[in-house]
């Protein structure tokens, strides 16, 4: 499923709690064209917390695209037919 959040793009597999790096990640925001899956996977792929289809969880997400404002993503999520957008910086 693809759609456009404002997420905290990860810097490593490593984690917060052992790298300086993801620390830093992890304070950043950014808005991005996410595509989210909704089956697990062995890959490293950070986790999201949404509903989806009725059913709350941690999904696994991967990061196509990072803008630099809210115009700049609702313009590529118009070109893209992404119409689940969701600009909200509270998560
Ligand atoms: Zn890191």
């Amino acid at each position: 499923m693809d759609m456009i959040r404002v997420v905290s793009p990860p810097h490593c597999k490593k984690g917060p709690a052992r790298c300086s790096g993801c620390r830093e990640a992890a304070q950043t925001k950014k808005i991005c064209h996410i595509h989210v899956y909704t089956t697990e996977s062995e890959e490293f792929r950070p986790l999201i917390q949404m509903e989806i289809r009725g059913i709350p969880g941690f999904y696994e997400y991967e990061i196509i695209e990072v803008f630099e404002s809210p115009n700049e993503a609702i313009e590529y999520a118009r070109e893209n037919s992404i119409d689940d957008i969701d600009l909200s910086m509270g998560r």
